[in-house]
């Protein structure tokens, strides 16, 4: 049994099956602990995580009356792992958790061949730590790397912890092959080590420009677009990022997949002053890829309106007649419509025609809980400009 039990004001429609409570929902508080029962009018409504000391008091992890051990994290694990594999086709390699859509409330988890990476962003995960990592055990993960270093951990008063769990001798020099091709997970990279969010994109995107001359990857960080362009018979791909270690990986990557290297041209720059080069030096691109880190943390989209108005103006006039532009924005407060909108005012401005042909989004491994459409943040479009 939780340990703590929570009353809410109101009725349970209140709240349908919305992850979240906030602390000012809460009419009264008995026990101690950091797992809750949660009841409403008097009647259970929930289990959840609770953080005395957040805003955020409660994050639930099932509505049902059962504890989180490491019996509910197996079965969260066969639950999600049958969505991916059996639903989505997704084989080796896939985000395994996406938190609140997995009923597992600030747990990330990705799975990289036979073990897999968590983030850990919530105060109750934090404290149930041992529970997540033994249900990883039970499931048969050989092994388990923790790379808790979100903002989202900062907010609910957690410093970044990064390590081992078990199995680190087995990890080796990891690669994983997803939508046939092979790729380096970095473990001390950005985000678990690959953007797996941008799987389904990296293919439709790849598929789309199959066969042009000369493509910019801009923000390529390990090469996600760019082995998908060489994939699909693209004859030079240019890669641009400011981390150096993320451009090694990008050729390592080039050559275990077989392509020859000089097709690949790499440049560590910031990608801002790098399009200001080539529009300069009259470059040209037949098509080109924008996808750059969230411009916006929080709701004041005022500077990420300026930093896209910005790229898109410089990817207009470095694209030929019937070139192809694709970016994305994985800042949830960015719409469409805000995205959409910054590339009519850039076309506009130079009275080019582009239509989008694609509206993108996360891939599906990431799903969105209708109860929580803050999950939707990976947002992008597939443009053709004349
Ligand atoms: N397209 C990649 C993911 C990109 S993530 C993929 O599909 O795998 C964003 C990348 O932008 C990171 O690699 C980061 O190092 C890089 N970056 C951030 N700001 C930058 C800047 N101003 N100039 C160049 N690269 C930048």
């Amino acid at each position: 049994m939780p340990r703590v039990r929570v009353n809410l004001k109101g009725k349970p429609s209140d709240y349908g099956l919305h992850p979240w409570i906030f602390k000012d929902k809460i009419k009264g508080v008995t026990g101690q602990g950091f797992e809750a029962a949660v009841f409403v009018k008097g009647k259970f409504f929930g289990s959840a995580f609770y953080n005395p000391e957040g805003k955020l008091a409660l994050r639930f992890y099932s509505h049902d009356e059962e504890d989180f051990t490491a019996g509910l994290v197996y079965g969260r694990i066969q639950k999600a792992r049958k969505e991916r594999e059996e639903i989505l086709g997704f084989k080796g390699s896939y985000r395994l958790f996406f938190a609140e859509a997995d009923g597992m409330p600030g747990i990330i988890a990705d799975v990289y061949g036979d073990g897999a990476v968590i983030q850990i962003s919530s105060f109750g995960a934090e404290k149930l730590k041992r529970e997540i990592v033994e249900g990883f055990r039970m499931a048969g993960y050989r092994w388990l790397y923790e790379k808790s270093n979100s903002y989202a951990r900062r907010q609910e008063g957690l410093e970044p912890y990064e390590g081992w769990h078990y199995g680190e001798e087995l990890a080796g020099d990891l690669r994983v092959k997803i939508n046939d091709l092979s790729f380096r997970v970095p473990l001390g990279g950005q985000k678990t080590g690959l953007y797996l969010d941008q799987r389904l994109n990296w293919e439709l995107v790849g598929r789309v420009m199959a066969g042009r001359k000369r493509v910019l990857d801009a923000f390529s960080y390990t090469g996600g677009f760019t082995l998908h362009l060489l994939k699909y018979g693209v004859e030079k791909v240019i890669a641009v990022d400011e981390d150096v270690e993320a451009l090694n990986l990008l050729k390592g990557n080039v050559k275990d997949n077989g392509f020859n290297v000089n097709t690949v041209e790499t440049y560590r720059a910031n990608v801002f002053d790098m399009l200001d080069s080539f529009v300069l030096a009259h470059e040209r691109f037949d098509s080109i890829i924008l996808d750059p880190p969230a411009f916006a943390k929080g709701k004041n989209t005022h500077g990420a309106k300026r930093g896209y108005f910005t790229l898109f103006d410089r990817a207009l006039r470095l694209l030929e007649e019937g070139g192809l532009l694709a970016a994305f924005s994985c800042s949830r407060h960015i719409t469409h419509e805000l995205l959409q909108n910054e590339l009519s005012r850039a076309a506009k401005r130079l009275l080019r025609e582009v239509k989008v042909l694609y509206r993108l989004h996360q891939s599906p491994d990431h799903p969105i809980p209708v109860y929580f459409p803050d999950a939707e943040y990976l947002r992008g479009f597939l443009a053709i400009v004349y």
